[in-house]
């Protein structure tokens, strides 16, 4: 395995693995390197990596590092939001008192999402309904 610190055409500068030079260079070749932050697959090879510059570099591994987690985070919630979307029913502002009805039973039993302010999500959950609150995040090209 071989550690590559990469930067895209927008300056994002990121690590990754790959099983070979070769690997990397026919990945590369197939446009199948994307940048994590920005997604662009114009990617190459940084001149240079950090934790080898003798002088200060440019963006410490840390934030490299940080960057790769909000990165992870955001894909984590993006996974959960489709999910939530492709099988739940948004019922919007109504949220709590169809959580409600479908809880004792007056509404047809289904997964559904909406808004709920963090009071009415309190009560539900007092009420033994349960809520789960979601990460939204909004999407990347809205
Ligand atoms: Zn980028």
């Amino acid at each position: 395995m071989i550690l590559y610190q990469l930067r895209c055409s927008d300056g994002h500068e990121f690590e990754a693995w790959f099983r070979d030079a070769a690997t990397y260079d026919k990945q590369s070749a197939r446009h199948d390197v994307t940048c994590p932050i920005c997604g662009t697959d114009e990617v190459s090879k940084a001149p240079m990596a950090p934790r080898l510059s003798k002088g200060a570099a440019k963006q410490s591994p840390k934030e490299t590092h940080s960057q790769k987690m909000a990165e992870r985070i955001f894909q984590a919630a993006e996974k959960m939001r489709k999910h939530v979307e492709e099988n739940c029913e948004y019922v919007g502002q109504r949220f709590s008192e169809e959580a409600r009805r479908i809880h004792y039973g007056e509404s047809e039993e289904r997964g559904i999402y909406g808004e709920a302010t963090d009071r009415e999500a309190a009560e539900l959950s007092d009420e033994g309904v349960e809520v789960h609150q979601v990460p939204w995040i909004q999407r990347r090209n809205d």
